[in-house]
């Protein structure tokens, strides 16, 4: 008995629909390999059934063609020399821009950058980003790492180290400013509500962070304080 004859005997679970069904439900795909001389046939059996696939297929297809279409319209588009001009130049109008910056404006964007920055990703693009800000200021210690941004804001527990608040997300302080020379790294780093954030800006005084809520002891803050 070959190992096709086994597959057409058995019954297999669909994935998509939770079903039972024989074997001739799904689509099979025969594979020869050759081993030692000799050839094997091997049965590939999807994990999904005939029915399955075929509808699958036609999703696929009603959102893959009619991209498609559309890209190809603008390559045309893209050919004419009069329409690629007209597209530039509304490109790079004024309005163009305005456009845009009304749109990072509204509580809709906002809301869907701060959800990014939420998330892990998020928060490893804001750690690149700041290493990026005080590598073009040419901050002399840049160390600062994503897991000790986490564990700094897990000291705090939501709370802001300046004003307590606890209902707003936190975001990364430098407490000695890298404007003035202050280094990026974890003894420098509180985690302050946006608000805080912006009225410190790059102020040197008036601004001391409050202990940490949980275990983490910013023990070097006031070497930090004086670079
Ligand atoms: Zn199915
Ligand atoms: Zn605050």
């Amino acid at each position: 008995m070959t190992q096709l004859e086994l597959s057409l005997e058995s019954t297999r679970i669909c994935i998509s629909c939770n079903v039972s069904k024989p074997i001739s439900e799904f689509r099979t795909r025969h594979r020869n390999r050759k081993r030692d001389g000799i050839v094997f046939v091997y049965v590939n059996v999807p994990r999904s059934c005939k029915a399955c696939e075929a509808r699958y297929q036609k999703g696929y297809n009603a959102i893959h063609y009619s991209t498609k279409e559309r890209s190809l319209r603008h390559h045309r588009e893209w050919a004419d020399p009069e329409k690629r001009a007209k597209t530039l130049a509304a490109f790079k109008t004024n309005s163009f821009k305005a456009a845009r910056s009304r749109y990072y404006r509204t509580e809709k964007s906002k809301a869907r950058i701060q959800r990014y920055y939420e998330t892990e990703k998020g928060q490893t693009y804001l750690i690149a980003k700041w290493a990026r800000h005080s590598r073009k200021r040419q901050t002399a210690f840049n160390t600062l790492t994503a897991q000790e941004w986490r564990a700094i804001k897990a000291g705090y527990q939501g709370h802001c180290a300046y004003c307590d608040r606890n209902d707003l997300p936190l975001t990364l302080d430098h407490i000695y400013p890298i404007a003035h020379g202050g280094t990026n790294t974890a003894n420098n780093v509180t985690a302050a509500c946006w608000p805080c954030n912006m009225k410190k800006r790059d102020h040197t005084t008036g601004w001391i962070p409050n202990e940490p809520r949980g275990s983490r002891q910013q023990s070097c803050l006031l070497d930090s304080m004086s670079p």
